[in-house]
């Protein structure tokens, strides 16, 4: 079976030998076991001077921050303030709105994923997202769904497929659980916790370098929170993840780096504030920040 890191490894070096906008050569053998990267290393994205658009309504203007390498950083703020938007420039997902767009750079390991020769398709494989609802596809069984990335690219023999199910699905703690059953009981039969780490493994089975999670646990109860929570502190250790919610004290258990955004009397989202999350919870710079995080507003 591949380990983590052969996953990891090959993840990278599909995303340093081949411009995003080329087609990916059909799945290959493992590659042979690569050196440990020291634990502080790995795929960085750095947005820089990024506003976007519905239409010809701004809903975010001039963001700038960087998603550190194998670290979590949360995004929050109050209800409509550009977060669901900015994480979803963060995988090309926005521009899927129609009349959407986005203007500013969004740095994957220095390579713009806004370049003209860049294939959206491509960035949101090497750039997985986890959405606020579980959405595993109805008529299909447990390893379907987790493997469904991975056979929209085909000419993946089963033996691959079950190789990097059961990993995707162990990596997503979700396997001990559904081991017995995965080949026959629908996605959909599972709980609304388990069906969201079916998804999560759903994403990581196409070996995305980044993960972001568009409040992963809005639809959950507390317990199911608690192992989404536990299961993004496991997977920093070999992903770089960001995540937008809308519980405060979700961040600051979470997170390494918190970007606090707001949309003032124009109703455009800024960032107001970003920093280590330790910092921006007890000692932050912007009033705005702090009447935030104490509840004064939003
Ligand atoms: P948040 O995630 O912080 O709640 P959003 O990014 O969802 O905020 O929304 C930011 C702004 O963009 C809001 O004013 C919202 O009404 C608007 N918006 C979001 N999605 C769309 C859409 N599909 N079409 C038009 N406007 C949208």
């Amino acid at each position: 079976m591949l380990s983590l890191t052969d996953a990891q490894t090959r993840a990278r070096s599909l995303r340093d030998s081949i411009p995003l906008g080329e087609v990916a050569p059909s799945p290959s053998p493992p590659l042979p076991a690569a050196p440990l990267r020291p634990p502080d290393t790995g795929p960085s994205l750095d947005v820089r001077g990024l506003s976007a658009w519905y239409g010809e309504r701004k809903a975010i203007e001039d963001v700038s921050l960087s998603v550190a390498p194998r670290h979590i950083t949360a995004i929050i703020g109050p209800s409509g303030c550009g977060k669901s938007t900015l994480i979803r420039c963060l995988n090309r997902m926005h521009e899927v709105v129609r009349g959407a767009r986005a203007q500013g750079r969004v740095l994957l390991d220095e390579q713009d994923i806004y370049a003209p020769q860049v294939d959206p398709v491509r960035v949101r494989r090497v750039v997985g997202m986890v959405f606020q609802k579980p959405n595993p596809f109805p008529m299909m069984s447990i390893f379907d769904n987790v493997v469904a990335g991975l056979r929209l690219q085909g000419g993946v023999r089963m033996r691959h497929l079950e190789e990097v199910g059961e990993r995707a699905l162990r990596q997503a703690a979700l396997w001990d659980e559904v081991k017995d059953v995965w080949k026959k009981a629908s996605g959909v039969s599972l709980s609304g916790g388990q069906q969201q780490r079916l998804c999560i493994a759903r994403t990581l089975a196409v070996e995305p370098a980044v993960i972001l999670m568009d409040e992963p646990c809005s639809a959950l109860d507390p317990i199911a929170t608690y192992r989404i929570e536990e299961l993004m502190s496991d997977l920093k250790r070999d992903y770089t993840i960001a995540i937008v919610t809308h519980n405060m004290q979700q961040a600051s258990r979470v997170s390494d780096y918190t970007a606090f955004m707001l949309a003032e009397a124009d109703r455009i989202g800024r960032l107001v504030e970003f920093g280590p999350t330790a910092s921006i919870f007890t000692n932050p710079s912007e009033r705005r920040t702090e009447d935030y995080i104490t509840g004064r507003f939003g």
